[in-house]
């Protein structure tokens, strides 16, 4: 039978032993009892190192320190189980436990902190490493300062009782606030068990701490075996995938993104306030501490955001110019072309300035394509391109794109017909002086053709409709034989040639 299957059924009679075992209440009934939680423990450890095993490498370190936290525990209950041997009695403790408990508490804080895909932090996941070691000595070192002087003060032992539900309550929000920020599935699983344990390992110590200080029976012993056999039967689950369709919303993710720092330093400000009075030195260093390591590690991440934010500037314009740019030409794309035709419609409207719009396309480039191969128009659409644009860019005012396939649109800002018919023209003669041979082409060179059409000669409703009558133009041009200007509409509507 695996292992899984078996767990079930073998926390139930364990767990019913030991309740057996607390009412009947045989002799050295502590003894007995710690056996049990250590039974019920040593199984959560043989499903804590099958869950090590499963687990993908980067979560490996997640579940290697919950093993770990609980082999610290397993120590602490074997030191109390010794002791009970040694003192029949019970309350004295011979040795000390306290301190294993601290271990585990500051390997759950790590597994809390701990990012296990996030390279470009890991010097963050040092500073937490120090900051959770730091938090656990000194809550040790109170912790040993309480039990000294326990004989002398009994109110102690209440004290001691609320510090660990303090540092227990601390390791559940931690491990809480670690889940509701986690978006990865396969961490988020680990943080589903780290968290439940955390909260039951809260709330069923200080019931029992409670219970025990206020009565006389045994069976709130039982509560001691209750976190194991939880966190072992959710081990065990083959399917452990809870809040499958739990998504943080940015917001969570942010919010816990920023707080985690937050709460470790804040830890240490506040143990710093139990050294107050015996060690004020102590304190000083440890509210140093919690202040200086959240101020460097807001800086630093500050600096690396605000590189990461000019890299994201920088990829945006790329991307831009990638969505407005034609590869092939390097010229404006239609989208482009659009985006500064609309623009310039609206402001030559608003402001009364002529603008022309042309349309300027290779003559009989299938048959050059046919002739010369693809890859050679493709060449000779990249000449045309760079001819047009050396000579639009020497003209201010106006912009060339490449409408698509092997045409062109040209717009001139501020042109008046007789000078953006001009332009037009020395942009064919610039084609056809670069001499590209075709056979085939009305003037045995690669030439072309265009229609223009301007505000000045007539009123057009929108700048689509004045690019459809520079289009018709075009088509005005080819049919009178190519290589030639035609102009759109009365009443200059003869072609210039
Ligand atoms: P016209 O003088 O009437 O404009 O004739 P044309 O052959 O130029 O026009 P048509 O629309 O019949 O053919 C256009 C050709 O342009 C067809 C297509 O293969 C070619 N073409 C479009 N884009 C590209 C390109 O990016 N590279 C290459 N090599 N050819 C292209
Ligand atoms: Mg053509
Ligand atoms: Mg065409």
């Amino acid at each position: 039978m695996k292992i899984q299957a078996l767990a079930p059924r073998l926390y139930a009679p364990l767990l019913a032993v030991h309740l057996t075992l607390l009412v009947a209440e045989p002799a050295h009934v502590l003894t007995w009892s710690y056996v049990l939680v250590l039974a019920v423990l040593g199984f959560t450890l043989v499903l804590a190192v099958r869950r090590v095993r499963l687990s993908v490498a980067h979560n490996r370190p997640l579940w290697a320190m919950l093993l770990a936290a609980l082999l610290s525990q397993a120590t602490a209950f074997a030191l109390l189980f010794a002791d009970s041997l040694a003192n029949p009695e019970g309350t004295l403790v011979a040795f000390d436990p306290t301190f294993y408990f601290c271990v585990s508490s500051l390997l759950l804080t790590l597994a809390a902190a701990y990012e296990p895909v996030a390279p470009a932090y890991r010097w963050a996941g040092a500073v937490d490493a120090v900051l959770a070691t730091l938090i656990a000595l000194m809550f040790y070192g109170l912790v040993r300062t309480l039990v000294a002087g326990a004989q002398a003060h009994p109110d102690n032992a209440r004290s001691l009782m609320w510090m660990f539900d303090g540092m227990a309550l601390f390791v559940a929000m931690f491990a809480t606030l670690r889940l509701l920020g986690t978006r990865r599935r396969d961490e988020r699983r680990f943080y589903v068990v780290l968290s439940a344990f955390a909260w039951i390992e809260l709330l069923a110590p200080a019931a029992h701490n409670r219970f025990i200080l206020s009565s006389e029976s045994y069976v709130p012993e039982l509560l001691l075996s209750l976190p194991f056999a939880l966190v072992g039967l959710m081990m065990s689950r083959r399917r452990d995938d809870w809040l499958r369709g739990y998504r943080p919303s940015p917001r969570m993710r942010h919010f816990a993104g920023a707080v985690s720092p937050f709460v470790l330093s804040v830890a240490l400000c506040l143990l710093a306030f139990g050294y107050l009075r015996t060690q004020p030195g102590m304190a000083v260093v440890a509210l140093i501490a919690g202040t200086a390591s959240y101020a460097l590690r807001a800086s630093l991440l500050l600096g690396r955001h605000l590189a990461s934010e000019d890299e994201l500037k920088r990829l945006h314009q790329d991307l831009r110019r990638a969505a407005l740019r034609d590869d092939l030409t390097q010229l404006l794309n239609r989208r482009g072309f659009y985006r500064v035709f609309d623009h310039e419609w609206e402001r030559a409207r608003r402001q009364r300035t002529p603008l022309a719009v042309a349309m300027v396309d290779i003559d009989s480039f299938k048959a050059f394509n046919d002739t010369y191969g693809h890859l050679a128009g493709d060449q000779c659409l990249a000449s045309v391109a760079r001819a047009l644009a050396g000579e639009a860019d020497a003209m201010p005012g106006v912009t060339l794109a490449r409408a698509g396939g092997e045409e062109f649109v040209v717009l001139m800002v501020g042109h008046a017909p007789s000078a953006a018919g001009a332009a037009l023209e020395r942009l064919r003669q610039r084609v056809e002086a670069l001499r590209i041979l075709h056979v085939r082409g009305v003037a045995g060179f690669v030439t072309v053709s265009a229609g223009i059409a301007s505000t000045t000669l007539s009123a057009y409703a929108d700048a689509e409709s004045m690019l459809s009558a520079a289009d018709a133009a075009l088509y005005e041009a080819k049919r009178a034989g190519r290589n030639q200007v035609a102009w759109a509409a009365a009443p200059n509507t003869k072609a210039m040639s």
